[in-house]
């Protein structure tokens, strides 16, 4: 959202920025977009066998998207002519404000390539596998604690090894800095003011106010960023899309624009995400069925319906005020019990009106700026390490389940 004015409400949120950054307790668990970036080129340079790092761009002397390859460098199989492995494609820092999701990104990558990360001994990671039912291997003597890293390790070279894995650790780099510089509301993207993820050909809807928050664009794809994902999501098949998001506590399956699961989803989808759900104790299940609103132009539904991904997911890795968890006890319905509702090709690019109010005024106050930080990020250490821990494991737990379920070079793709 863009501010007017460089007066008081300017100082005052300079301020609030520096005390967020420099004095807060958060303050040493955030990184900055340059910390983030850098750490990804760096150690793509170090380790070019286990990463790869580029920037997408339509145009090289304008900004791209930072893109992170993360498996074995291609043409080393260890067979001659094998086929490529499964693609999982992982999208960070959509949505400008919700800088914790770029943090669990930077975390992902950092737990599968970097063997002196400590996150594979963080106890809040152990806890949410074990409540997936996970269990490290030859636990013995030493104790289920004691053998964590070794099994998480393990897994890791895994599925490097199966997979190529690819990270979009921040969509939204414009954006991005211009929350670190203040702008704590920013949710869409700046000048254009296009929420990307509503900006994409399927279901897109047209919304005539700019300022509505769920303004999807003139047109479908009329942002770069969202061209430049879809590139890398059309370039070959994709095994598992997961588009990742914070404001609650969720994971959900398509469709986003319908109130209904979708149909011809994999028959191993409705235990993977019951058990996502056992890790993060939060709402699984269709996004238009449970998250209590449809959303039209969404990357997921796209993944779903066009490029007949198997597993498309949405992951919102945190809400304040516990938004998004169960209750105590409370399990998610089943999948199938939501009502399904099919594919409909004809249903790309509709350009149909869609709601046309408006939300939010330009001239956010320093106290709005210091809730939208607090309503979508942590700002106390135990619930950053619970969000990072909670989501690693559902990551890898994803992982995993792709890597045995998805042959390489079979695209396993919907039919
Ligand atoms: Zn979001």
């Amino acid at each position: 959202m863009a501010r007017r004015g460089h007066g008081l409400g300017a100082r005052l949120c300079t301020l609030w920025v520096a005390y967020l950054l420099l004095l807060h307790p958060a303050a040493a668990l955030y990184h900055t977009a340059s910390e983030t970036l850098h750490w990804f080129a760096h150690t793509a340079r170090k380790l070019p066998d286990r990463m790869r790092y580029t920037t997408l761009t339509e145009d090289p002397t304008r900004a791209g998207v930072p893109l992170a390859t993360l498996g074995r460098r291609p043409g080393t199989a260890s067979a001659p002519g094998a086929p490529p492995p499964p693609r999982v494609i992982f999208v960070f820092g959509e949505h400008c404000r919700e800088i914790i999701t770029t943090e669990v990104g930077l975390w992902l990558a950092r737990l599968l390539v970097d063997d002196d990360s400590g996150v594979r001994l963080w106890p809040e990671l152990h806890s949410a596998l074990e409540r997936a039912g996970e269990a490290p291997a030859s636990a013995g003597a030493i104790g289920a604690a004691g053998a964590w890293p070794d099994t998480i390790d393990a897994w890791a070279s895994e599925v490097l090894e199966q997979l190529s894995i690819q990270i979009v650790p921040i969509e939204s780099v414009e954006g991005r800095r211009l929350v670190e510089a203040g702008q704590l509301c920013m949710r869409k993207t700046p000048v254009t003011n296009v929420d990307l993820n509503r900006n994409w050909p399927f279901a897109w809807q047209r919304v005539a106010d700019p300022a509505d928050e769920q303004y999807g664009g003139p047109r479908p794809l009329s942002e770069p960023q969202s061209r430049l994902v879809k590139r890398l999501i059309d370039e070959s098949p994709v095994a598992a899309y997961l588009n990742v998001h914070s404001g609650e506590w969720a994971l959900y399956t398509p469709w986003d624009s319908k109130p209904a699961y979708g149909s011809g989803l994999p028959p191993d989808l409705p235990g993977l995400v019951a058990k996502l759900g056992d890790v993060c104790r939060c709402m699984a299940g269709p996004a238009g069925a449970v998250s209590g609103y449809l959303a039209f132009g969404s990357s997921m539904d796209y993944a779903y319906v066009n490029s007949k991904t198997p597993y498309p997911l949405t992951v919102e890795v945190y809400g304040s005020n516990q938004q998004g968890k169960l209750k105590n006890g409370a399990k998610n319905k089943p999948l199938g019990s939501f009502p399904i509702v099919y594919v409909k090709p004809e249903a790309i690019a509709n350009s149909s009106s869609g709601s046309s109010s408006s939300s939010g005024s330009s001239n956010t106050s320093s106290k709005e700026l210091r809730q939208c930080f607090e309503i979508f990020n942590p700002v106390d250490e135990a619930t950053y390490r619970e969000v990072v821990g909670d989501w690693l494991a559902a990551f890898l737990i994803v992982l995993r389940h792709v890597a045995k379920h998805v042959a390489p070079g079979s695209a396993r793709q919907l039919g």
